[in-house]
């Protein structure tokens, strides 16, 4: 049995720098029938959760620390038992919206973590934030970009803790590096390819 993938989107706000925006954030989750992580936690808990129905939550994974992608992981903790996953130069970030908290686990570039018998290796790839992280799964034949990348081209640099110069080379060293035909989940919005996107930066 192999993996699958499991979609919501949920809406909310997005704060930094001292201005809120709406946002529809993509929730991911991978698993099997009996066991699954979550990629990124933002606004809505319940709506999460109903994706991971009673299968073991195994770990809640944050593309980065952002609010609109962190708010509700240490609730989903909480309520399930799973820990939370975060590079940690993406401290500064999480410290804004969880100052009284910490995650679990430090991700690690190059680290593997195992689902439902499928790999997902962490790649670190800063510039929207120093600590986002692109999770790839060669066996889905996919990577899923947080605010990395997105269909169109890169994530958004002009906040604090962003690097327009840093994001454009974590994509180019890291994400380009995979198959043309792999399928991109996005943080927003909706999926493309590595194909479309080399197109797009170039
Ligand atoms: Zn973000």
């Amino acid at each position: 049995m192999t993996a699958r993938i499991d979609h919501v989107l949920t809406s909310g706000t997005f704060s930094l720098d001292g201005e809120t925006h709406q946002v529809d954030n993509n929730v991911w989750v991978v698993g099997d029938e009996t066991e699954c992580v979550v990629i990124d936690a933002p606004h809505d808990a319940d709506a999460i959760l109903a994706l991971v129905g009673d299968r073991r939550l195994k770990a809640i994974v944050c593309t980065h620390a952002h609010d609109d992608h962190v708010r509700v992981a240490p609730e989903l903790r909480e309520r399930r038992g799973a820990p939370i996953l975060l590079h940690p130069a993406d401290k500064p970030l999480w410290e804004l919206t969880h100052p009284d908290l910490l995650w679990d686990v430090d991700l690690s570039d190059g680290q593997t973590l195992t689902v439902a018998g499928t790999e997902i290796t962490v790649l670190h790839t800063p510039g929207h934030a120093p600590g986002a992280v692109c999770l790839s799964v060669p066996d889905l034949g996919c990577v899923f970009t947080g605010d990395t990348l997105f269909q169109g081209g890169p994530g958004a640099t002009g906040r604090s803790f962003s690097d327009a110069d840093q994001i454009k080379n974590s994509i180019r060293t890291r994400l380009f590096r995979l198959p043309d035909e792999t399928v991109v989940h996005t943080g927003h919005g909706p999926d493309t390819t590595i194909a479309a996107e080399r197109d797009n930066l170039a």
